[in-house]
């Protein structure tokens, strides 16, 4: 499985075209798990939304169930309970 840079989770979908790596990779993690909403929104407009694994990383992080924390697939953690909420993704 590859590691998304330093961060400490490896989703399952970036097992795949090694060529194709993800925006946040070589990051630094911290960025991606700040406690302000403006600036997680900030990060995840600039990192995932040019990332080539954003569709996949965002379908990845809306399953799961554990109350996952920081950015992935361009959404907050409070986006993502939001979206649930809604019974979106
Ligand atoms: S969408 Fe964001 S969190 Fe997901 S792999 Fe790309 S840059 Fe990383």
């Amino acid at each position: 499985m590859t590691a998304i840079g330093t961060r400490s989770l490896a989703p399952d979908f970036l097992d795949g075209d090694p060529e194709i790596r993800p925006r946040c990779d070589g990051a630094d993690p911290e960025r991606f798990f700040t406690a302000s909403e403006a600036e997680a929104q900030r990060v995840a407009a600039a990192y995932c939304g040019p990332c080539p694994l954003y569709w996949p990383c965002r379908g990845w992080a809306l399953r799961q169930t554990n109350d996952l924390h920081g950015v992935w697939g361009g959404t907050t953690q409070a986006q993502r309970k939001r979206l649930r909420r809604q019974g979106r993704s």
